[in-house]
Protein backbone atom coordinates (compact mmCIF):
# COMPACT_ATOMS: atom_id res chain seq x y z
CA UNK A 1 0.00 0.00 0.00
CA UNK A 2 1.28 3.35 -0.79
CA UNK A 3 1.44 5.77 2.23
CA UNK A 4 1.00 9.30 3.16
CA UNK A 5 4.11 11.26 3.58
CA UNK A 6 2.27 13.01 6.22
CA UNK A 7 0.20 10.74 7.82
CA UNK A 8 0.93 7.20 6.78
CA UNK A 9 -2.68 6.16 5.99
CA UNK A 10 -3.39 5.07 2.60
CA UNK A 11 -2.16 7.75 -0.11
CA UNK A 12 -4.15 8.06 -3.39
CA UNK A 13 -1.68 10.61 -5.17
CA UNK A 14 2.12 10.74 -6.19
CA UNK A 15 3.62 13.99 -6.79
CA UNK A 16 6.94 13.13 -8.58
CA UNK A 17 8.09 16.28 -9.13
CA UNK A 18 8.42 16.80 -5.06
CA UNK A 19 8.53 13.11 -4.14
CA UNK A 20 5.68 12.68 -1.70
CA UNK A 21 2.42 10.91 -1.80
CA UNK A 22 -1.10 11.78 0.13
CA UNK A 23 -4.05 10.91 1.38
CA UNK A 24 -7.18 12.99 0.07
CA UNK A 25 -7.27 14.93 2.62
CA UNK A 26 -3.71 16.31 2.36
CA UNK A 27 -3.36 16.54 -1.12
CA UNK A 28 -6.36 18.99 -0.85
CA UNK A 29 -4.19 20.74 1.66
CA UNK A 30 -1.04 20.81 -0.72
CA UNK A 31 -3.22 22.35 -3.45
CA UNK A 32 -4.72 25.10 -1.24
CA UNK A 33 -1.39 25.54 0.40
CA UNK A 34 0.40 25.80 -3.26
CA UNK A 35 -2.01 28.64 -4.47
CA UNK A 36 -1.96 30.54 -0.78
CA UNK A 37 2.20 30.36 -1.41
CA UNK A 38 1.90 31.74 -4.85
CA UNK A 39 -0.79 34.79 -3.91
CA UNK A 40 1.61 35.07 -0.71
CA UNK A 41 5.08 35.40 -2.34
CA UNK A 42 4.15 37.19 -5.65
CA UNK A 43 1.73 39.78 -3.74
CA UNK A 44 -1.60 38.85 -6.13
CA UNK A 45 -3.81 40.28 -4.29
CA UNK A 46 -5.89 40.59 -0.99
CA UNK A 47 -8.94 39.96 0.73
CA UNK A 48 -10.66 43.19 0.14
CA UNK A 49 -9.85 43.41 -3.22
CA UNK A 50 -13.02 42.05 -6.01
CA UNK A 51 -11.77 39.25 -7.81
CA UNK A 52 -12.72 38.08 -11.14
CA UNK A 53 -11.83 35.28 -12.50
CA UNK A 54 -11.73 34.02 -16.36
CA UNK A 55 -13.90 31.00 -16.53
CA UNK A 56 -13.76 28.99 -19.46
CA UNK A 57 -14.60 25.98 -18.27
CA UNK A 58 -12.01 24.12 -18.35
CA UNK A 59 -10.31 21.90 -15.84
CA UNK A 60 -8.06 25.60 -14.54
CA UNK A 61 -9.73 28.22 -14.67
CA UNK A 62 -12.82 25.82 -12.45
CA UNK A 63 -10.14 24.63 -9.97
CA UNK A 64 -9.44 28.16 -9.64
CA UNK A 65 -12.25 29.92 -8.81
CA UNK A 66 -13.38 26.85 -6.77
CA UNK A 67 -9.84 27.61 -4.62
CA UNK A 68 -10.23 31.15 -4.32
CA UNK A 69 -14.14 31.03 -2.83
CA UNK A 70 -13.13 28.51 -0.47
CA UNK A 71 -9.57 30.69 0.54
CA UNK A 72 -12.42 33.42 1.10
CA UNK A 73 -11.48 35.73 -1.61
CA UNK A 74 -14.56 37.95 -2.57
CA UNK A 75 -14.90 36.23 -6.14
CA UNK A 76 -17.01 36.20 -9.10
CA UNK A 77 -16.66 34.87 -12.61
CA UNK A 78 -16.70 35.98 -15.78
CA UNK A 79 -17.32 33.56 -18.69
CA UNK A 80 -17.37 34.73 -22.63
CA UNK A 81 -19.10 31.92 -24.73
CA UNK A 82 -16.97 32.00 -28.06
CA UNK A 83 -19.27 30.47 -30.12
CA UNK A 84 -17.48 27.74 -30.74
CA UNK A 85 -20.26 25.50 -31.65
CA UNK A 86 -20.72 22.75 -29.34
CA UNK A 87 -18.16 23.15 -27.58
CA UNK A 88 -19.13 26.48 -26.37
CA UNK A 89 -22.43 25.26 -25.32
CA UNK A 90 -21.17 22.05 -23.43
CA UNK A 91 -18.78 24.91 -21.72
CA UNK A 92 -21.40 27.62 -20.72
CA UNK A 93 -23.92 24.52 -19.34
CA UNK A 94 -21.07 23.52 -17.29
CA UNK A 95 -19.81 26.84 -15.98
CA UNK A 96 -23.49 27.70 -15.27
CA UNK A 97 -24.08 24.34 -13.40
CA UNK A 98 -20.96 24.92 -11.37
CA UNK A 99 -22.05 28.41 -10.61
CA UNK A 100 -25.17 27.75 -9.22
CA UNK A 101 -24.04 24.67 -6.92
CA UNK A 102 -21.15 26.63 -5.11
CA UNK A 103 -23.68 29.96 -5.64
CA UNK A 104 -20.90 31.92 -6.83
CA UNK A 105 -21.90 34.91 -9.21
CA UNK A 106 -20.75 34.17 -12.69
CA UNK A 107 -21.04 36.67 -15.54
CA UNK A 108 -21.76 35.13 -19.11
CA UNK A 109 -21.41 36.69 -22.33
CA UNK A 110 -21.23 36.01 -26.17
CA UNK A 111 -18.68 37.00 -28.16
CA UNK A 112 -20.78 37.37 -31.32
CA UNK A 113 -22.19 40.15 -29.05
CA UNK A 114 -19.18 41.91 -27.60
CA UNK A 115 -17.16 41.58 -30.77
CA UNK A 116 -19.70 41.04 -33.39
CA UNK A 117 -18.86 37.74 -34.29
CA UNK A 118 -17.96 34.49 -32.76
CA UNK A 119 -14.13 32.42 -33.02
CA UNK A 120 -15.75 30.49 -35.53
CA UNK A 121 -17.22 33.06 -37.77
CA UNK A 122 -13.70 35.10 -37.68
CA UNK A 123 -11.99 31.59 -38.27
CA UNK A 124 -11.57 31.77 -41.47
CA UNK A 125 -9.53 34.54 -43.24
CA UNK A 126 -7.07 33.45 -39.79
CA UNK A 127 -6.79 29.59 -39.51
CA UNK A 128 -3.58 29.59 -39.50
CA UNK A 129 -3.45 31.70 -36.11
CA UNK A 130 -6.67 31.70 -34.47
CA UNK A 131 -5.29 31.05 -30.86
CA UNK A 132 -3.78 34.05 -31.12
CA UNK A 133 -6.59 36.32 -32.37
CA UNK A 134 -8.53 34.77 -29.70
CA UNK A 135 -6.57 34.97 -27.01
CA UNK A 136 -6.07 39.29 -27.87
CA UNK A 137 -9.58 39.11 -28.43
CA UNK A 138 -10.20 37.83 -24.45
CA UNK A 139 -7.69 39.25 -22.69
CA UNK A 140 -9.34 42.91 -24.50
CA UNK A 141 -13.33 41.93 -23.53
CA UNK A 142 -12.42 40.84 -20.20
CA UNK A 143 -10.41 44.25 -19.30
CA UNK A 144 -13.45 46.08 -20.21
CA UNK A 145 -15.88 43.31 -18.51
CA UNK A 146 -14.06 43.62 -15.48
CA UNK A 147 -13.97 47.69 -15.65
CA UNK A 148 -18.16 47.82 -16.19
CA UNK A 149 -18.46 44.78 -13.43
CA UNK A 150 -16.19 46.79 -10.78
CA UNK A 151 -13.13 43.86 -10.44
CA UNK A 152 -10.00 45.10 -9.11
CA UNK A 153 -8.04 41.67 -10.43
CA UNK A 154 -8.14 39.76 -12.97
CA UNK A 155 -7.08 36.15 -12.42
CA UNK A 156 -6.63 33.18 -14.69
CA UNK A 157 -6.09 29.56 -14.40
CA UNK A 158 -2.84 29.55 -16.12
CA UNK A 159 -1.10 26.60 -14.07
CA UNK A 160 2.66 25.84 -14.10
CA UNK A 161 2.24 23.68 -17.48
CA UNK A 162 1.09 26.57 -19.50
CA UNK A 163 3.55 29.51 -17.96
CA UNK A 164 6.71 27.38 -18.67
CA UNK A 165 5.21 26.90 -22.54
CA UNK A 166 4.62 30.17 -22.95
CA UNK A 167 8.20 30.99 -21.58
CA UNK A 168 9.72 28.38 -23.68
CA UNK A 169 8.06 29.82 -27.04
CA UNK A 170 8.69 33.40 -25.99
CA UNK A 171 12.67 32.40 -25.40
CA UNK A 172 12.52 30.39 -28.47
CA UNK A 173 11.48 33.63 -30.84
CA UNK A 174 13.33 36.15 -28.55
CA UNK A 175 9.80 37.91 -27.93
CA UNK A 176 11.77 40.81 -25.61
CA UNK A 177 8.69 41.97 -25.03
CA UNK A 178 7.00 39.46 -23.80
CA UNK A 179 9.51 37.93 -21.92
CA UNK A 180 9.58 41.17 -19.72
CA UNK A 181 6.07 40.12 -18.94
CA UNK A 182 6.24 36.72 -17.41
CA UNK A 183 5.82 37.45 -13.84
CA UNK A 184 2.80 35.90 -13.26
CA UNK A 185 0.92 39.25 -11.62
CA UNK A 186 1.24 42.22 -13.62
CA UNK A 187 0.11 45.76 -12.04
CA UNK A 188 -2.83 47.46 -13.03
CA UNK A 189 -2.20 49.71 -16.20
CA UNK A 190 -3.43 51.93 -18.69
CA UNK A 191 -6.62 51.77 -16.78
CA UNK A 192 -6.97 48.11 -16.98
CA UNK A 193 -7.14 46.19 -13.75
CA UNK A 194 -4.06 43.75 -11.91
CA UNK A 195 -3.98 40.83 -13.24
CA UNK A 196 -2.56 37.58 -11.66
CA UNK A 197 -2.12 33.32 -11.84
CA UNK A 198 -2.35 32.13 -8.84
CA UNK A 199 -1.93 28.34 -10.13
CA UNK A 200 1.71 28.67 -11.18
CA UNK A 201 2.67 26.55 -8.31
CA UNK A 202 0.05 23.32 -9.68
CA UNK A 203 0.22 21.52 -13.22
CA UNK A 204 -2.33 20.71 -15.48
CA UNK A 205 -2.16 17.22 -13.09
CA UNK A 206 -2.79 18.45 -9.95
CA UNK A 207 -5.90 20.69 -10.84
CA UNK A 208 -7.25 17.66 -12.51
CA UNK A 209 -6.69 15.58 -10.04
CA UNK A 210 -7.89 18.27 -7.37
CA UNK A 211 -11.15 18.42 -9.45
CA UNK A 212 -11.75 15.09 -9.46
CA UNK A 213 -11.15 14.87 -5.46
CA UNK A 214 -13.83 17.68 -5.01
CA UNK A 215 -16.31 15.84 -7.65
CA UNK A 216 -16.44 19.15 -9.74
CA UNK A 217 -17.73 18.44 -13.28
CA UNK A 218 -15.57 20.53 -15.94
CA UNK A 219 -14.65 20.45 -20.09
CA UNK A 220 -13.18 17.37 -20.43
CA UNK A 221 -12.96 17.92 -24.77
CA UNK A 222 -10.46 20.37 -26.40
CA UNK A 223 -11.61 23.35 -27.90
CA UNK A 224 -11.68 22.36 -31.73
CA UNK A 225 -9.71 24.62 -33.23
CA UNK A 226 -6.61 24.25 -30.71
CA UNK A 227 -5.30 21.52 -33.19
CA UNK A 228 -1.89 22.49 -34.03
CA UNK A 229 -1.22 25.24 -31.21
CA UNK A 230 2.15 25.86 -30.95
CA UNK A 231 1.85 25.55 -27.09
CA UNK A 232 0.89 22.29 -27.65
CA UNK A 233 4.17 21.42 -28.97
CA UNK A 234 6.01 23.31 -26.11
CA UNK A 235 4.20 21.17 -23.52
CA UNK A 236 4.67 18.11 -25.31
CA UNK A 237 9.01 19.14 -24.93
CA UNK A 238 8.87 20.42 -21.41
CA UNK A 239 6.74 17.03 -20.31
CA UNK A 240 9.38 14.81 -22.32
CA UNK A 241 12.41 17.08 -20.53
CA UNK A 242 10.25 16.65 -17.56
CA UNK A 243 10.60 12.70 -17.37
CA UNK A 244 14.32 13.16 -17.31
CA UNK A 245 15.07 16.38 -14.95
CA UNK A 246 12.62 15.52 -12.49
CA UNK A 247 10.87 19.48 -11.09
CA UNK A 248 12.57 21.09 -14.61
CA UNK A 249 9.79 23.00 -15.36
CA UNK A 250 9.36 24.60 -12.08
CA UNK A 251 12.93 25.35 -12.04
CA UNK A 252 12.95 26.58 -15.86
CA UNK A 253 10.14 29.33 -15.01
CA UNK A 254 11.11 30.29 -11.18
CA UNK A 255 14.65 30.43 -11.95
CA UNK A 256 13.33 32.65 -14.73
CA UNK A 257 11.76 35.21 -13.20
CA UNK A 258 14.15 35.25 -10.09
CA UNK A 259 17.35 35.96 -12.57
CA UNK A 260 16.48 36.75 -16.15
CA UNK A 261 13.33 38.87 -15.58
CA UNK A 262 14.59 41.56 -13.41
CA UNK A 263 17.30 42.35 -16.63
CA UNK A 264 14.37 42.95 -18.33
CA UNK A 265 13.09 45.81 -16.28
CA UNK A 266 13.36 48.50 -18.20
CA UNK A 267 11.86 46.42 -21.57
CA UNK A 268 8.28 46.27 -19.74
CA UNK A 269 7.72 49.78 -19.75
CA UNK A 270 7.73 49.72 -23.55
CA UNK A 271 5.97 46.37 -23.82
CA UNK A 272 2.62 48.89 -22.28
CA UNK A 273 0.35 50.27 -25.13
CA UNK A 274 1.28 54.26 -25.65
CA UNK A 275 -1.34 55.90 -27.47
CA UNK A 276 -5.03 55.62 -27.23
CA UNK A 277 -6.87 53.70 -29.97
CA UNK A 278 -8.50 56.47 -32.16
CA UNK A 279 -11.84 54.08 -32.48
CA UNK A 280 -12.22 52.10 -28.84
CA UNK A 281 -10.00 54.42 -26.18
CA UNK A 282 -8.01 51.64 -25.19
CA UNK A 283 -4.11 51.63 -24.97
CA UNK A 284 -2.25 50.72 -28.47
CA UNK A 285 1.53 50.30 -28.93
CA UNK A 286 0.15 49.87 -32.35
CA UNK A 287 1.67 52.87 -35.11
CA UNK A 288 -1.06 53.64 -36.47
CA UNK A 289 -3.27 54.14 -33.09
CA UNK A 290 -5.87 51.45 -33.72
CA UNK A 291 -5.75 48.77 -31.35
CA UNK A 292 -5.61 45.35 -32.85
CA UNK A 293 -9.27 44.48 -31.57
CA UNK A 294 -10.56 47.63 -33.65
CA UNK A 295 -8.22 47.01 -36.54
CA UNK A 296 -9.57 43.05 -37.41
CA UNK A 297 -12.93 44.14 -36.48
CA UNK A 298 -13.11 46.37 -39.27
CA UNK A 299 -11.36 43.93 -41.65
CA UNK A 300 -13.90 41.10 -40.81
CA UNK A 301 -16.78 43.18 -41.60
CA UNK A 302 -15.63 45.41 -44.55
CA UNK A 303 -15.22 41.61 -45.88
CA UNK A 304 -18.35 40.33 -45.48
CA UNK A 305 -20.20 43.53 -46.78
FE1 LIG B 1 -9.52 30.10 -28.43
FE2 LIG B 1 -7.51 28.57 -29.38
FE3 LIG B 1 -8.31 28.35 -26.81
FE4 LIG B 1 -9.86 27.45 -28.80
S1 LIG B 1 -7.83 26.65 -28.24
S2 LIG B 1 -10.50 28.67 -27.02
S3 LIG B 1 -9.46 28.99 -30.38
S4 LIG B 1 -7.37 30.16 -27.76
ZN1 LIG C 1 -2.40 12.04 4.85
ZN1 LIG D 1 -9.61 49.93 -30.33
Amino acid sequence: MMKCTICKKEAHFRIPRHNVKFCKLHFDEYVLNQVKRAIKHFNMFNKNERIGVAVSGGKDSIACIDILNRLGYDTVGIHINLGIVDFSEKSEKIVLKFSKSKNIPIYTYLMRELFGLSIIEIGKPFSQKICSVCGKLKRYYLSKIAKEIGVDVIVTGHNLDDVSATLLGNLLFSNVQYLARQYPVIPAENNNPKKAKPLVRLTDQETKLYLELRGIEYVRDTCPLSKGANSLYYKEALNNLESHFKSIKAHFYFSYLDKIQPLLENKLESSFGKSSCKICGEKTSSKTSICFVCSIKSKLLKNRG
